[in-house]
């Protein structure tokens, strides 16, 4: 992918859980119970933290409900989970196993086909893989491990869990297991980081804040059974530019990746721009070779909408997947 930074978005999130909340460490413990929050060794403690990875598998697969929902019932979005298989290719196999199957019947017969080099596997990725990665790429949107806000404590609460005896679909005696919960009201901080974004991109991530903000979004294990119910919180999101601006941008734009990129050949538009207006545009300031723009209140609200709109017809307007 692109070796130059050109753009970058900052948007310092807080998490906080409204009911119990378990991600799981994956290790059951000796004496304690069978599963229990996931913690790091922070201040001179063991705390409980949310992994960044976990929030960004959440939010991908919002988003991949929201943009299935949107493209209207054409295959847009991959499968992460759909595989390549010897003379079958499902519609939405996963983009980095399509590309490495290509790779694949390249390294066997030359003439066979080509892999795709940097922005071929741009352009023909799915809007899921651009914005989170593959295995071909590294995606544009990046979570940091979210941890316990100043003044903020976790609460352990102690549940018992039922297993389901898969026979009889009743309850199992033999598989009862005892697990740890984080209890509601714990706040946690983190930092979400788009780089090198396209404007709709910048949209998708403010319809995910939202959706998180508003609980459509629900984190860890035993969702189903009502665990990880949280909401977020987030005031503003710094707009980084870094080096020069493209020409034909004016003051009161936002240029997404697709201004730097003159020839399309990553699958990106060229009015790759949001306009916010005079008033909408907070004054630059520099910092070391970027200059930041902080967008708060009002500016926040109409740059949010912009972006938004953006995300939706863009979405709307996407091809849908090339077969392998
Ligand atoms: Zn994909």
């Amino acid at each position: 992918m692109l070796k130059r930074l050109v753009n970058e978005a900052r948007v310092p999130v807080v998490i906080e859980n409204r009911g119990p909340l378990l991600i799981k460490s994956g290790f059951a413990t000796v004496t304690g119970p069978d599963m229990a929050p996931v913690v790091v060794q922070r201040n001179n403690r063991y705390e409980e933290y949310i992994p960044g990875s976990s929030l960004k598998g959440a939010l991908r697969s919002h988003f991949e409900r929201v943009a299935a929902s949107l493209a209207g019932g054409r295959d847009i979005v991959c499968d992460p989970f759909a595989r390549y298989e010897r003379g079958r290719a499902p519609n939405n196999v996963n983009c980095g196993n399509r590309f490495q199957e290509e790779k694949k019947r390249h390294d066997k017969d030359k003439n066979a086909c080509r892999p795709p080099n940097n922005e071929e596997a741009y352009r023909r990725s799915c809007p899921a893989c651009r914005l989170f990665g593959s295995t071909w790429f590294i995606g544009r949107l990046s979570i940091n491990d979210a941890y316990l806000a100043p003044e903020s404590r976790a609460r352990r609460e102690r549940r018992d869990g039922v297993g389901i005896d898969r026979l009889t679909g009743g309850s199992s005696a033999t598989a009862k297991f005892d697990l740890e919960v984080v209890g509601a009201g714990a706040r946690f901080e983190t930092e979400v980081q788009l780089r090198n974004f396209e404007c709709w991109q910048l949209g998708a991530l403010f319809m995910l804040l939202e959706d998180l903000r508003d609980g459509f979004i629900r984190l860890g294990s035993g969702r189903s059974r009502g665990l990880g119910d949280v909401a977020c919180d987030y005031t503003r999101a710094d707009v980084y530019r870094i080096g020069q601006t493209p020409p034909g941008v004016s003051d009161c734009q936002i240029p997404g990746l697709g201004c730097y990129l003159s020839d399309g050949a990553y699958g990106t538009e060229a009015d790759d721009l949001l306009d916010v207006g005079k008033d909408g545009m907070p004054d630059p300031e520099q910092c070391g070779v970027r200059s930041r723009r902080r967008f708060e209140g009002e500016r926040l609200q109409r740059l949010r909408s912009l972006a938004v709109a953006r995300f939706t017809s863009r979405i709307a307007a996407y091809d849908e997947l090339e077969r392998a």
